[in-house]
Protein backbone atom coordinates (compact mmCIF):
# COMPACT_ATOMS: atom_id res chain seq x y z
CA UNK A 1 0.00 0.00 0.00
CA UNK A 2 1.18 3.32 -0.60
CA UNK A 3 1.21 6.08 1.68
CA UNK A 4 1.66 9.59 1.14
CA UNK A 5 5.32 10.49 1.41
CA UNK A 6 6.47 10.89 5.78
CA UNK A 7 5.93 14.70 6.54
CA UNK A 8 3.02 15.56 4.38
CA UNK A 9 -0.87 15.43 4.92
CA UNK A 10 -3.81 14.35 2.80
CA UNK A 11 -6.50 16.92 3.65
CA UNK A 12 -9.67 15.57 3.61
CA UNK A 13 -13.14 16.59 3.96
CA UNK A 14 -14.07 16.62 7.22
CA UNK A 15 -10.88 18.76 7.74
CA UNK A 16 -11.75 21.18 5.01
CA UNK A 17 -13.67 23.72 7.55
CA UNK A 18 -11.00 24.32 9.20
CA UNK A 19 -9.12 24.77 6.23
CA UNK A 20 -11.65 27.36 4.73
CA UNK A 21 -12.07 29.14 7.97
CA UNK A 22 -8.69 30.11 8.39
CA UNK A 23 -7.35 30.98 4.29
CA UNK A 24 -10.99 32.63 4.27
CA UNK A 25 -9.63 34.66 7.15
CA UNK A 26 -6.47 35.24 5.81
CA UNK A 27 -7.68 36.64 2.85
CA UNK A 28 -10.32 39.28 4.53
CA UNK A 29 -7.79 40.86 6.75
CA UNK A 30 -5.70 41.02 3.74
CA UNK A 31 -7.74 42.60 2.10
CA UNK A 32 -8.90 45.05 4.90
CA UNK A 33 -4.72 46.02 5.07
CA UNK A 34 -4.75 46.83 1.07
CA UNK A 35 -2.74 43.33 0.31
CA UNK A 36 -3.19 42.01 -3.06
CA UNK A 37 -2.68 38.61 -3.87
CA UNK A 38 0.38 36.83 -5.81
CA UNK A 39 1.22 33.39 -6.74
CA UNK A 40 4.42 32.58 -7.44
CA UNK A 41 5.66 29.48 -8.56
CA UNK A 42 5.85 26.00 -6.57
CA UNK A 43 9.86 25.78 -7.54
CA UNK A 44 12.30 28.23 -8.17
CA UNK A 45 16.01 28.42 -9.45
CA UNK A 46 18.33 27.22 -6.40
CA UNK A 47 20.38 30.06 -6.57
CA UNK A 48 17.54 32.31 -5.55
CA UNK A 49 17.07 30.50 -2.01
CA UNK A 50 21.17 30.33 -1.39
CA UNK A 51 21.80 34.18 -2.03
CA UNK A 52 19.06 34.97 0.09
CA UNK A 53 17.74 32.46 2.63
CA UNK A 54 21.59 32.53 3.83
CA UNK A 55 24.34 29.53 3.05
CA UNK A 56 24.62 29.08 6.85
CA UNK A 57 20.69 29.09 8.10
CA UNK A 58 19.42 25.84 8.75
CA UNK A 59 17.23 25.34 5.70
CA UNK A 60 20.09 25.76 3.07
CA UNK A 61 22.08 23.87 4.91
CA UNK A 62 20.16 20.77 5.38
CA UNK A 63 16.19 21.58 4.58
CA UNK A 64 15.66 22.17 0.99
CA UNK A 65 14.47 19.92 -1.46
CA UNK A 66 17.02 20.71 -4.12
CA UNK A 67 16.61 18.94 -7.65
CA UNK A 68 18.13 18.91 -11.50
CA UNK A 69 15.73 19.12 -13.88
CA UNK A 70 15.91 17.44 -17.31
CA UNK A 71 17.74 20.04 -18.68
CA UNK A 72 20.77 20.27 -15.84
CA UNK A 73 18.79 23.33 -14.04
CA UNK A 74 19.60 23.36 -10.29
CA UNK A 75 15.70 23.79 -9.45
CA UNK A 76 14.41 24.03 -5.43
CA UNK A 77 10.87 23.55 -4.07
CA UNK A 78 10.16 26.74 -2.29
CA UNK A 79 11.21 26.52 1.51
CA UNK A 80 9.77 30.06 2.04
CA UNK A 81 7.85 32.96 0.28
CA UNK A 82 9.73 35.84 0.51
CA UNK A 83 12.51 35.60 -1.49
CA UNK A 84 10.28 34.34 -4.09
CA UNK A 85 7.85 37.48 -3.88
CA UNK A 86 11.10 39.67 -3.89
CA UNK A 87 12.09 38.16 -7.19
CA UNK A 88 8.69 38.93 -8.53
CA UNK A 89 9.07 42.75 -7.25
CA UNK A 90 11.62 43.01 -9.22
CA UNK A 91 10.67 40.96 -12.71
CA UNK A 92 7.94 42.69 -13.10
CA UNK A 93 8.80 46.18 -12.28
CA UNK A 94 6.75 46.74 -9.19
CA UNK A 95 9.19 49.29 -7.70
CA UNK A 96 7.74 51.80 -9.96
CA UNK A 97 4.77 51.58 -8.58
CA UNK A 98 3.84 53.44 -5.31
CA UNK A 99 5.39 52.01 -2.64
CA UNK A 100 4.94 50.09 -0.62
CA UNK A 101 3.79 47.52 -2.58
CA UNK A 102 1.90 44.77 -0.61
CA UNK A 103 1.43 41.38 -1.63
CA UNK A 104 0.14 38.13 0.26
CA UNK A 105 0.42 34.80 -0.52
CA UNK A 106 -1.19 31.34 0.55
CA UNK A 107 0.26 27.93 -0.15
CA UNK A 108 2.30 25.24 0.22
CA UNK A 109 5.86 25.36 1.21
CA UNK A 110 8.63 22.64 1.84
CA UNK A 111 11.10 21.84 3.88
CA UNK A 112 13.11 18.57 4.71
CA UNK A 113 12.32 18.89 8.59
CA UNK A 114 12.50 16.29 11.01
CA UNK A 115 8.44 15.84 11.35
CA UNK A 116 6.54 15.86 14.20
CA UNK A 117 3.17 17.34 15.72
CA UNK A 118 2.93 20.51 13.87
CA UNK A 119 6.34 20.17 11.91
CA UNK A 120 5.88 18.86 8.38
CA UNK A 121 7.86 18.70 5.27
CA UNK A 122 5.20 19.72 3.48
CA UNK A 123 3.72 22.95 5.54
CA UNK A 124 1.18 25.89 4.47
CA UNK A 125 1.75 29.53 5.35
CA UNK A 126 -0.14 32.53 4.82
CA UNK A 127 2.31 35.15 4.22
CA UNK A 128 2.58 38.26 3.62
CA UNK A 129 5.53 40.93 2.71
CA UNK A 130 5.25 44.71 2.30
CA UNK A 131 7.91 46.77 0.16
CA UNK A 132 9.32 49.52 -0.34
CA UNK A 133 9.35 51.94 2.61
CA UNK A 134 11.06 52.19 5.75
CA UNK A 135 8.68 53.66 8.22
CA UNK A 136 8.20 51.76 11.11
CA UNK A 137 4.65 52.45 11.00
CA UNK A 138 5.04 49.58 8.30
CA UNK A 139 6.49 46.98 11.09
CA UNK A 140 3.68 47.88 13.48
CA UNK A 141 0.97 47.12 11.00
CA UNK A 142 2.72 43.84 10.01
CA UNK A 143 2.45 42.89 13.51
CA UNK A 144 -0.83 44.38 13.97
CA UNK A 145 -2.15 42.90 11.14
CA UNK A 146 -0.36 39.51 12.27
CA UNK A 147 -2.43 40.04 15.53
CA UNK A 148 -5.74 40.57 13.31
CA UNK A 149 -5.39 37.16 11.69
CA UNK A 150 -5.25 35.00 14.78
CA UNK A 151 -7.32 37.04 16.93
CA UNK A 152 -10.49 36.96 14.60
CA UNK A 153 -10.29 33.26 14.01
CA UNK A 154 -11.06 33.44 17.89
CA UNK A 155 -7.45 31.88 19.48
CA UNK A 156 -6.62 33.12 22.45
CA UNK A 157 -3.26 33.19 24.72
CA UNK A 158 -1.18 34.42 22.11
CA UNK A 159 1.89 36.50 22.63
CA UNK A 160 3.68 38.65 20.50
CA UNK A 161 7.65 38.37 21.20
CA UNK A 162 9.38 41.24 19.60
CA UNK A 163 13.54 42.25 19.03
CA UNK A 164 15.57 44.00 17.24
CA UNK A 165 18.76 42.57 15.55
CA UNK A 166 20.00 45.80 13.57
CA UNK A 167 21.21 46.21 10.47
CA UNK A 168 24.66 45.84 8.23
CA UNK A 169 26.13 48.59 10.47
CA UNK A 170 25.50 47.73 13.89
CA UNK A 171 25.24 44.38 13.81
CA UNK A 172 29.07 43.46 13.19
CA UNK A 173 29.63 45.08 16.75
CA UNK A 174 27.18 42.95 18.57
CA UNK A 175 28.26 39.83 16.34
CA UNK A 176 31.45 40.44 17.72
CA UNK A 177 30.54 40.69 21.82
CA UNK A 178 28.72 37.68 21.26
CA UNK A 179 31.60 35.76 20.00
CA UNK A 180 33.67 36.92 22.75
CA UNK A 181 31.18 36.14 25.24
CA UNK A 182 30.80 32.51 23.49
CA UNK A 183 34.53 31.80 23.15
CA UNK A 184 34.75 31.22 26.96
CA UNK A 185 31.69 28.87 26.74
CA UNK A 186 32.88 26.42 24.06
CA UNK A 187 33.23 23.67 25.92
CA UNK A 188 29.87 24.21 27.45
CA UNK A 189 27.97 24.16 23.79
CA UNK A 190 26.34 21.42 21.91
CA UNK A 191 28.09 20.62 19.07
CA UNK A 192 26.08 22.20 16.92
CA UNK A 193 26.52 25.61 18.63
CA UNK A 194 30.05 24.73 18.28
CA UNK A 195 30.19 24.75 15.02
CA UNK A 196 27.56 27.79 14.55
CA UNK A 197 29.99 30.06 16.54
CA UNK A 198 32.49 31.35 13.81
CA UNK A 199 30.06 31.06 11.09
CA UNK A 200 26.08 32.13 12.70
CA UNK A 201 26.41 33.01 16.10
CA UNK A 202 23.64 35.00 16.55
CA UNK A 203 21.61 31.16 16.19
CA UNK A 204 23.27 30.31 19.48
CA UNK A 205 20.62 32.35 21.14
CA UNK A 206 17.84 29.93 20.07
CA UNK A 207 19.60 26.68 20.46
CA UNK A 208 16.76 24.36 21.91
CA UNK A 209 19.51 22.56 24.09
CA UNK A 210 19.55 22.83 27.59
CA UNK A 211 23.20 23.56 28.21
CA UNK A 212 23.06 26.05 25.69
CA UNK A 213 19.93 27.47 26.87
CA UNK A 214 21.91 28.63 30.14
CA UNK A 215 24.63 29.69 28.49
CA UNK A 216 22.10 31.96 26.28
CA UNK A 217 20.90 33.90 29.26
CA UNK A 218 23.02 36.04 30.22
CA UNK A 219 24.35 36.24 26.57
CA UNK A 220 24.85 40.37 25.19
CA UNK A 221 21.16 41.72 24.26
CA UNK A 222 21.28 42.51 20.65
CA UNK A 223 18.93 45.50 21.63
CA UNK A 224 22.47 47.41 23.60
CA UNK A 225 24.42 47.30 20.27
CA UNK A 226 22.04 49.08 18.26
CA UNK A 227 23.09 51.95 16.01
CA UNK A 228 21.03 55.67 16.32
CA UNK A 229 19.15 54.76 13.37
CA UNK A 230 18.05 51.11 14.26
CA UNK A 231 17.36 52.20 17.63
CA UNK A 232 15.22 54.90 16.93
CA UNK A 233 13.00 52.88 14.72
CA UNK A 234 12.39 50.13 17.54
CA UNK A 235 11.52 52.80 19.74
CA UNK A 236 8.89 54.33 17.26
CA UNK A 237 7.55 50.99 16.69
CA UNK A 238 7.33 50.42 20.58
CA UNK A 239 5.41 53.56 20.69
CA UNK A 240 3.07 52.80 17.89
CA UNK A 241 2.62 48.98 19.47
CA UNK A 242 1.67 50.73 22.74
CA UNK A 243 -0.48 53.11 20.82
CA UNK A 244 -2.39 50.73 18.69
CA UNK A 245 -2.69 48.57 22.24
CA UNK A 246 -0.75 45.56 20.70
CA UNK A 247 0.87 43.46 23.24
CA UNK A 248 4.09 41.98 23.14
CA UNK A 249 6.96 41.85 25.22
CA UNK A 250 10.67 42.13 24.08
CA UNK A 251 12.78 38.56 23.57
CA UNK A 252 16.36 39.26 23.81
CA UNK A 253 17.25 35.90 21.89
CA UNK A 254 14.62 36.43 19.40
CA UNK A 255 16.77 36.13 15.98
CA UNK A 256 15.02 34.35 13.22
CA UNK A 257 16.68 32.05 11.45
CA UNK A 258 17.29 33.24 7.98
CA UNK A 259 19.66 35.36 7.17
CA UNK A 260 18.39 38.39 5.16
CA UNK A 261 16.56 40.03 8.79
CA UNK A 262 17.29 43.43 9.53
CA UNK A 263 16.15 45.52 12.60
CA UNK A 264 12.56 44.32 13.32
CA UNK A 265 12.01 40.44 14.03
CA UNK A 266 8.72 39.11 15.64
CA UNK A 267 7.27 36.12 16.23
CA UNK A 268 3.78 35.05 17.60
CA UNK A 269 3.42 32.11 20.49
CA UNK A 270 0.79 30.23 21.61
CA UNK A 271 0.93 30.97 25.95
CA UNK A 272 -1.25 27.57 26.18
CA UNK A 273 0.50 25.19 28.70
CA UNK A 274 2.29 22.46 26.98
CA UNK A 275 3.06 24.77 23.76
CA UNK A 276 5.37 26.59 23.09
CA UNK A 277 4.95 26.56 19.21
CA UNK A 278 5.36 29.34 16.80
CA UNK A 279 2.50 30.03 14.91
CA UNK A 280 4.53 32.74 12.78
CA UNK A 281 7.41 34.76 12.56
CA UNK A 282 8.54 37.61 10.30
CA UNK A 283 10.79 40.45 10.48
CA UNK A 284 12.27 43.36 8.15
CA UNK A 285 14.85 42.55 5.64
CA UNK A 286 15.79 45.69 3.98
CA UNK A 287 18.74 44.36 2.27
CA UNK A 288 17.33 41.45 0.64
CA UNK A 289 16.18 43.33 -2.30
CA UNK A 290 19.46 44.51 -3.08
CA UNK A 291 20.94 41.39 -2.41
CA UNK A 292 18.49 39.98 -5.38
CA UNK A 293 19.82 42.40 -7.80
CA UNK A 294 17.71 45.25 -7.29
CA UNK A 295 18.23 48.89 -5.92
CA UNK A 296 18.35 49.11 -2.04
CA UNK A 297 14.70 48.70 -0.86
CA UNK A 298 13.57 48.43 2.64
CA UNK A 299 11.09 46.15 3.37
CA UNK A 300 8.76 44.12 6.29
CA UNK A 301 7.11 40.48 5.80
CA UNK A 302 5.41 37.82 8.21
CA UNK A 303 4.56 34.45 7.26
CA UNK A 304 1.88 32.48 9.86
CA UNK A 305 2.00 28.23 10.00
CA UNK A 306 -1.58 27.06 8.57
CA UNK A 307 -0.87 23.71 10.47
CA UNK A 308 0.26 25.28 13.24
CA UNK A 309 -3.16 27.86 13.11
CA UNK A 310 -5.66 24.72 12.82
CA UNK A 311 -3.52 22.52 15.69
CA UNK A 312 -4.29 25.28 17.88
CA UNK A 313 -8.04 26.30 17.03
CA UNK A 314 -8.85 22.48 18.06
CA UNK A 315 -6.50 22.77 21.15
CA UNK A 316 -9.12 25.82 22.08
CA UNK A 317 -11.94 23.96 21.24
CA UNK A 318 -12.67 26.90 18.49
CA UNK A 319 -14.89 24.91 15.52
CA UNK A 320 -14.76 26.46 11.99
CA UNK A 321 -18.36 27.91 10.88
CA UNK A 322 -19.50 24.83 8.98
CA UNK A 323 -21.02 25.80 5.13
CA UNK A 324 -24.53 24.35 5.08
CA UNK A 325 -23.92 20.35 3.48
CA UNK A 326 -26.01 18.54 1.30
CA UNK A 327 -29.69 19.73 1.85
CA UNK A 328 -31.35 17.42 -0.01
CA UNK A 329 -31.36 13.68 -1.16
CA UNK A 330 -33.62 12.57 -3.90
CA UNK A 331 -33.93 8.64 -2.75
CA UNK A 332 -35.60 6.23 -5.77
CA UNK A 333 -37.81 3.73 -4.83
CA UNK A 334 -38.10 0.92 -7.91
CA UNK A 335 -37.57 0.84 -11.58
CA UNK A 336 -38.19 3.24 -14.29
CA UNK A 337 -37.83 6.52 -11.84
CA UNK A 338 -34.21 6.93 -13.08
CA UNK A 339 -34.45 9.56 -15.29
CA UNK A 340 -37.14 11.67 -13.45
CA UNK A 341 -34.78 11.18 -10.19
CA UNK A 342 -31.78 12.73 -11.91
CA UNK A 343 -34.04 15.47 -13.61
CA UNK A 344 -35.29 16.27 -10.04
CA UNK A 345 -31.71 16.10 -8.95
CA UNK A 346 -31.06 18.89 -11.91
CA UNK A 347 -33.98 21.07 -11.16
CA UNK A 348 -32.91 21.28 -7.28
CA UNK A 349 -29.24 21.43 -7.96
CA UNK A 350 -30.61 24.70 -10.90
CA UNK A 351 -32.34 26.43 -8.13
CA UNK A 352 -28.80 26.64 -5.97
CA UNK A 353 -30.18 23.52 -3.76
CA UNK A 354 -27.26 21.09 -2.41
CA UNK A 355 -28.58 17.81 -3.94
CA UNK A 356 -27.26 13.99 -3.75
CA UNK A 357 -29.12 11.17 -5.45
CA UNK A 358 -28.55 7.25 -4.67
CA UNK A 359 -27.04 5.62 -7.47
CA UNK A 360 -27.74 1.51 -7.86
CA UNK A 361 -30.22 -0.35 -6.71
CA UNK A 362 -30.65 -0.13 -2.52
CA UNK A 363 -33.51 -0.31 -0.24
CA UNK A 364 -35.31 2.56 1.15
CA UNK A 365 -34.33 1.82 4.42
CA UNK A 366 -30.47 1.94 2.99
CA UNK A 367 -30.94 5.06 1.53
CA UNK A 368 -32.33 6.90 4.09
CA UNK A 369 -29.19 5.51 6.00
CA UNK A 370 -26.88 7.44 3.44
CA UNK A 371 -29.15 10.56 3.45
CA UNK A 372 -28.29 10.83 7.02
CA UNK A 373 -25.17 10.18 6.88
CA UNK A 374 -24.79 12.79 4.38
CA UNK A 375 -26.31 15.37 6.39
CA UNK A 376 -29.74 15.96 3.93
CA UNK A 377 -31.95 18.06 5.70
CA UNK A 378 -34.46 16.36 3.59
CA UNK A 379 -35.21 13.26 1.70
CA UNK A 380 -37.37 13.57 -1.98
CA UNK A 381 -38.47 10.13 -2.40
CA UNK A 382 -39.84 9.22 -5.93
CA UNK A 383 -41.79 5.57 -6.62
CA UNK A 384 -43.96 4.78 -9.89
CA UNK A 385 -46.97 5.92 -7.56
CA UNK A 386 -45.14 9.55 -7.53
CA UNK A 387 -44.33 9.53 -10.83
CA UNK A 388 -47.76 8.33 -11.83
CA UNK A 389 -49.14 11.02 -9.90
CA UNK A 390 -46.78 13.91 -10.22
CA UNK A 391 -45.67 13.79 -6.75
CA UNK A 392 -43.33 13.25 -4.35
CA UNK A 393 -42.39 12.15 -0.74
CA UNK A 394 -41.01 14.71 1.16
CA UNK A 395 -39.57 13.94 4.27
CA UNK A 396 -38.20 16.14 6.83
CA UNK A 397 -35.16 14.25 8.28
CA UNK A 398 -35.04 16.43 11.29
CA UNK A 399 -38.67 16.07 12.47
CA UNK A 400 -38.70 12.35 10.58
CA UNK A 401 -42.27 13.55 9.21
CA UNK A 402 -43.30 13.02 5.41
CA UNK A 403 -46.02 14.25 3.33
CA UNK A 404 -46.69 13.66 -0.31
CA UNK A 405 -46.53 16.93 -2.43
CA UNK A 406 -46.95 18.11 -5.56
CA UNK A 407 -43.20 18.22 -7.62
CA UNK A 408 -43.98 21.34 -9.03
CA UNK A 409 -44.12 22.96 -5.54
CA UNK A 410 -40.72 21.31 -4.20
CA UNK A 411 -38.16 23.70 -5.13
CA UNK A 412 -40.08 26.58 -2.61
CA UNK A 413 -40.65 24.24 -0.28
CA UNK A 414 -37.05 23.36 0.42
CA UNK A 415 -35.55 26.94 -0.40
CA UNK A 416 -38.36 27.96 2.68
CA UNK A 417 -37.26 24.75 5.19
CA UNK A 418 -33.83 25.96 4.28
CA UNK A 419 -34.50 29.39 5.04
CA UNK A 420 -36.81 28.88 7.74
CA UNK A 421 -40.43 30.51 8.10
CA UNK A 422 -40.95 33.76 6.98
CA UNK A 423 -41.38 36.35 9.55
CA UNK A 424 -44.66 37.81 10.18
CA UNK A 425 -44.58 41.19 8.71
P1 LIG B 1 9.39 30.60 9.19
O1 LIG B 1 9.12 30.76 7.71
O2 LIG B 1 10.42 29.55 9.50
O3 LIG B 1 9.56 31.87 9.90
O4 LIG B 1 8.05 29.97 9.78
C1 LIG B 1 6.88 30.71 9.90
C2 LIG B 1 5.81 29.82 10.47
O5 LIG B 1 5.58 28.71 9.60
C3 LIG B 1 6.21 29.15 11.80
O6 LIG B 1 5.91 30.00 12.87
C4 LIG B 1 5.31 27.95 11.80
O7 LIG B 1 3.99 28.30 12.20
C5 LIG B 1 5.27 27.57 10.35
N1 LIG B 1 6.26 26.51 10.06
C6 LIG B 1 7.58 26.64 9.82
N2 LIG B 1 8.15 25.45 9.57
C7 LIG B 1 7.16 24.54 9.65
C8 LIG B 1 7.09 23.12 9.48
N3 LIG B 1 8.14 22.40 9.16
N4 LIG B 1 5.87 22.52 9.63
C9 LIG B 1 4.78 23.24 9.93
N5 LIG B 1 4.78 24.57 10.09
C10 LIG B 1 5.94 25.21 9.96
Amino acid sequence: MYQAPRGTQDILPDEQPYWNYVKSNARQVAHLYGYGAIETPIFEDTQLFLRSVGETSDIVQKEMYTFLDKGENSLTLRPEGTAPIGRAYLEHGLSNQPQPVKLYTIGPFFRYDRPQAGRYRELHQFSYEAIGEIDPALDAEIIAMSWDYLTRLGLRELSIQLNSIGCPICRPHYVEALREYYRGKVAELCLDCQTRLERNPLRLLDCKNRACNAVAESAPRSIDYLGEECSGHFQRLEELLHSLAIPYQINNRLVRGLDYYTKTVFEVYSTETGSQSSLGGGGRYDGLIEQLGGRPTPAVGFAAGLERTILNLKKQGITPPSRPGVVAFVASLGDGTEVAVSRLVAQLRAADIAALQSFGRRSLKSQLKHAHASGARFTLILGPDELATGRVVLRDMEKSTQEAVDQSTVVELLLKGVRGPTPNP
